[in-house]
């Protein structure tokens, strides 16, 4: 019953067991018509968290609306053999297919059956951006808590490619990079979460938030 904290009230789908650091949703969206969703491949073990963006800017889409109605809409059909673990937009996290899914999103079955990846937003202000970047640090964080892995197997898809496990992609350095970041930044604040340093945010599990900021307290346990 912890979970129903009264700062997750703005939340359409709160997940208790996930880290959440901002006030976005995290829900279950999953892609139930699109072909590679229907194929069903899974997992063989997770050992990297791939950082995707789309490379369509200036194009600005969202998960649930932009051009073409939005990528739920746009990839949630037959005929589209692409599908990553989620998008993350300004709203929130958007999960397209279970975790145990290997989602076809780095180029190859090898990498694919070892990663779990996401699609960030590419959207216009640094205020956008911002949210879009904590709410995907606060799911990667959580994602290697889970899977018990350090912040270092975190990657862009391009730094994937370099380690010979994915096609060769730029995303998503050009979008991080129009706002001054990088993946290395964006591993840091991720092992700050991991961590636990992050006073007045919730960083492991529910009712533990520590709400305005109260410093020192944001450490879950
Ligand atoms: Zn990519």
């Amino acid at each position: 019953m912890e979970c129903v904290a009264k700062e997750q009230e703005e939340q359409e789908q709160s997940s208790c067991q996930r880290s959440i650091l901002n006030k976005g949703v995290d829900m279950d969206l999953y892609c139930t018509d699109n072909d590679c969703y229907r194929a069903g491949a899974k997992i063989i073990k997770v050992e990297y968290l791939i950082v995707h963006s789309p490379a369509v800017y200036p194009t600005i889409i969202r998960v649930r609306s932009g051009a073409g109605g939005g990528w739920y809409k746009r990839w949630n059909k037959p005929g589209v053999e692409k599908l990553v673990h989620g998008f993350i937009d300004d709203t929130g996290v958007y999960n397209f297919a279970p975790e145990t899914m290997a989602c076809w999103h780095i180029g190859n079955n090898y990498g694919n059956a070892r990663t779990i990846g996401y699609e960030l937003c590419e959207l216009s202000s640094a205020g956008e951006f911002a949210k879009v970047w904590d709410n995907a640090v606060s799911r990667y964080a959580a994602l290697c808590k889970k899977y018990r892995l350090g912040a270092e197997r975190i990657l862009g898809h391009c730094e994937a490619h370099d380690k010979k496990i994915a096609s060769n992609h730029s995303d998503p350095e050009p979008y991080f990079k129009r706002f001054g970041k990088s993946m290395e930044d964006f591993r840091a604040d991720a092992k700050k979460h991991i961590d636990g340093a992050q006073p007045g945010r919730m960083t492991a599990g529910c009712g533990r938030y520590a709400a305005g900021g109260v410093a020192g307290a944001g450490r879950g346990k």
